[in-house]
């Protein structure tokens, strides 16, 4: 798991970064707020620690940025101030949580444990493979950031592509889920939905997921 810092404070972000790789983290850094969303907004993370107070973009701007961007990894916050309304300010602006400077390695190991529990409960609602994310909450798909406009058919087939997990689905399920069970085929439908939603997800990245298995059904994987 990969988690991103960013703060301008070499010193604290040299002891994060030893804390997190011993707690078998991956960890970059940024020292600026316009490098933090850069890379944020890049890279995939599990976790964004963040300081308010940075040179540039300070750090409720950065959370802020991320969230209008739909940039949903959990963020903690760090402030140094420690008042209320620094506390108030981090939490509207789309933080998870904050730590008030001094903190111990503990206190944070502790909070990032918290957040990414939370976080594993909920992933059900977001389906991903490669570039194609379902999320089941928005009812929305997208490709490479880009939305997927689907008909409720193609909704419905998708979704039980993706329930695959890379394995195949027969014709018949995928009928009776988007059509209703016993649906007969009358224009061989299946195949000209499936074509409509390949069509779709193809138009922005054409390198193709769902794969036809002859007489068994489809296949949703790279
Ligand atoms: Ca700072």
């Amino acid at each position: 798991m990969a988690i991103l810092i960013i703060e301008d404070e070499r010193k604290l972000v040299d002891i994060l970064k030893i804390g997190l790789k011993g707690e078998r983290f991956s960890v970059e850094v940024a020292y600026s707020g316009e490098e933090g969303l850069e890379k944020a907004m890049k890279n995939e993370y599990s976790l964004i620690i963040l300081d308010i107070m940075l040179p540039g973009k300070d750090g409720i701007l950065v959370s802020k940025e991320l969230r209008e961007h739909h940039i949903h990894t959990p963020i903690i916050m760090l402030t140094a101030k420690g008042s209320i309304e620094d506390r108030v300010i981090g939490l509207n602006a789309g933080a998870d949580d904050y730590l008030i400077k001094p903190f111990s390695l503990k206190e944070l190991f502790a909070r990032i444990r918290v957040i990414l529990r939370r976080r594993k409960t909920t992933d059900s609602d977001i389906i991903k493979i490669a570039d194609l994310i379902m999320d089941k909450k928005k009812h929305e798909v997208t490709r490479a950031g880009r939305v997927i406009p689907l008909t409720p058919k193609e909704y419905k087939l998708l979704d039980v592509l993706l329930s695959g997990n890379g394995e195949a689905i027969n014709r018949r399920k995928l009928i009776d889920h988007a059509w209703g069970p016993g649906f007969k085929e009358t224009n061989n439908e299946l195949n000209v939905h499936i074509k409509y939603l390949r069509t779709k997800i193809n138009e922005i990245n054409k390198k193709p997921l769902i794969h036809t298995i002859r007489s068994v059904g489809f296949i949703l994987k790279e």
